[in-house]
């Protein structure tokens, strides 16, 4: 996005804005999705909405073909809100409530079991209300996705899935084959996010791929998918990424090589979410004053860990440019507003000399940027636009002041 455009955004929007670029985004989902169906025809692509899931995005995505990977009953509400269609939608979680499940249930979409107490719950609901839903279980793998820990969902430990060991992945196919309220449809995994090496993912769908030989084999379960789940990487720094072809590769031939094994071909369905907008977006932020101490220079700007969560939480990097300003002449850390000092954005980063009312751009903000954000330190959310070919949309106003007590109720004595 050039100079111009920014500070034009600026100016009519203000600051903290995300800018997204819907072309990118169709980019992105147009790359992964021709890499996959080119090599297995079968492929479903499920966006995963915790990724962004502003409806305008969401809508993007849609358009481009892509079902909805969906992890809380908000998130069911806003594939369906985006017109997702019931078959394209797969509800996923470690924690559904009860009335998650409910909701699940009379949309009529898929169902990703993720533990056998939670098989109970919606047995119980299902006998209730005498209704019959497609489900998956989520595997557990028990692999080292060799990313931040923090996003590595499937180790063994992890909470996640129902393990291989022990057979307690196959005891639930076997119980839920038993129960005419349930069409076992699919399996799924998801092994962890911002995945860079495909060693592990190879090994985790090796896992899965003979799993589902041994539900043939030994129960007779045909499926009609096998959901890989999400977790390609993005390059937000040097990292040495998997490219969307070799990962379609790597995985649609494990696919093929158990395709006789099998005796039958299932779907194959991939839950994208960072590759789709982590690239496509750019959280906008404006330096507020510059400080030079006698340790560090820091430019204050008017974001923080509320606006994008990422540094803080992950300790992740996004590249830092200063808008209509090149050239890297003095070192600073870019520091949020928030009262507390692991806000900062950015640190050690050579840029152009920084003045108080310079824009600066936090690159690859476009995933697990505003889906994150909250309004601590009562800052309002941010804004969000999207810059189209020929226009700019708004499509999140910025949050109001008022917005900070939604739902909030005194009691009428104090
Ligand atoms: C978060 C998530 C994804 C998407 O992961 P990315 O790393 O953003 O691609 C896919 N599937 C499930 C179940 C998830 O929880």
């Amino acid at each position: 996005m050039d100079s111009g455009t920014l500070k034009k955004i600026a100016e009519t929007y203000g600051t903290p804005t995300y800018v997204y670029d819907e072309e990118r985004i169709r980019e992105n989902c147009g790359k992964i999705k021709r890499e996959f169906e080119k090599r297995y025809p079968r492929t479903r692509l499920m966006y995963a909405y915790k990724a962004n899931t502003n409806l305008a995005i969401c809508r993007i995505v849609k358009n481009e073909g892509f079902g909805a990977d969906v992890v809380s009953g908000g998130e069911l509400h806003a594939a369906l809100k985006t017109g997702v269609s019931r078959s394209g939608i797969i509800f996923t979680g470690n924690g559904k409530s009860a009335k998650e499940l409910e909701f699940a249930i009379a949309s009529g979409v898929m169902i990703n079991v993720d533990s056998l107490d939670e098989l109970d719950t919606l047995e119980k609901i299902l006998k209730k209300k005498n209704k019959k839903v497609k489900i998956s279980f989520r595997i557990n793998p028990s692999v080292n996705p060799k990313t931040h820990p923090k996003i590595s969902t499937g180790l063994r430990e992890s909470k996640f899935g129902l393990h291989l060991q022990d057979d307690v992945a196959l005891d639930a196919y076997a119980r839920a084959k038993k129960n005419k309220n349930l069409e076992i449809a699919g399996v799924h995994m998801h092994i962890g996010s911002q995945i860079t090496d495909i060693t592990p993912f190879e090994e985790a769908l090796e896992k899965l791929m003979q799993f589902v030989l041994r539900l043939k084999s030994e129960l007779g379960i045909k499926l009609k998918f096998v959901d890989v789940g999400g977790g390609l990487g993005v390059r937000y720094k040097d990292e040495k990424v998997v490219s969307p072809g070799n990962f379609a590769g790597s995985i649609t031939k494990i696919f093929d090589s158990y395709a006789k094994k099998i005796g039958y071909t299932p779907g194959l369905w991939v839950e994208p979410g960072r590759f789709i907008v982590a690239d496509a977006g750019i959280l906008l932020a404006r330096a507020i004053s510059i400080k030079k101490t006698p340790y560090r220079n820091f430019v204050n700007v008017d974001a923080g860990f509320n606006t994008l969560i990422r540094p803080a939480m992950y300790d992740a990097y996004h590249e830092v440019f200063v808008v209509g300003k090149s050239g890297g002449k003095r070192t600073y850390d870019v520091a949020g507003n928030l009262c507390e000092s692991g806000d900062i954005l950015a640190k050690d980063r050579k840029l152009p000399d920084v003045r108080r009312g310079d824009l600066v751009g936090i690159m690859n903000a476009g995933a697990y940027g505003f889906s994150m954000a909250s309004a601590y330190n009562s800052q309002p959310l941010p804004a969000e636009v999207l810059v189209r070919k020929n226009r700019i949309e708004l499509i999140r106003e910025r949050g109001s002041y008022e917005d900070l007590y939604f739902k909030q109720k005194v009691p009428k004595d104090l």
